[in-house]
């Protein structure tokens, strides 16, 4: 990882503005900028972790938590009908900001499968 920070390292320390509609200890959750559907959030681990690749055997309890909030915030957004859940990995899985992070997309029939 370079020096620089990232987009979401900003936002966890408040440098940049974001709609953030849930926090706790170890995440934050905030409104995609550009949504791919009527409910798009993503969810952070406020640690530095670049990706699910960079995790480590002593993440576990970290990763758990993100799944957890996930079904909480899916739940509480009233997201009944279902939802995806996606983590894009490295270049080629599509990633873009390398702080790992889980899409919460919902409120439509979502298709598969992805591009
Ligand atoms: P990735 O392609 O899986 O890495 O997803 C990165 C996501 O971050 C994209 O869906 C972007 O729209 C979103 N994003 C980038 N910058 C911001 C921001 O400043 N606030 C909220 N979402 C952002």
């Amino acid at each position: 990882m370079s020096g620089e920070k990232t987009i979401f390292k900003k936002i966890i320390d408040r440098e940049i503005p974001a709609d953030i509609i849930y926090e706790d200890e170890l995440c934050l959750a905030f409104n995609d900028v550009n949504p791919q559907a009527p409910v798009h959030v993503l969810v952070i681990p406020k640690q530095e972790i670049q990706s699910i690749a960079h995790l480590q055997d002593s993440d576990q309890a970290l990763a758990g938590h993100l799944l957890l909030t996930v079904g909480k915030l899916a739940k509480q957004l009233g997201l009944e009908s279902g939802y995806r859940t996606i983590v894009n990995t490295g270049k080629e899985g599509g990633q873009t900001v390398d702080h790992l992070h889980l899409h919460l997309l919902g409120g439509r029939s979502l298709h598969w499968p992805p591009g």
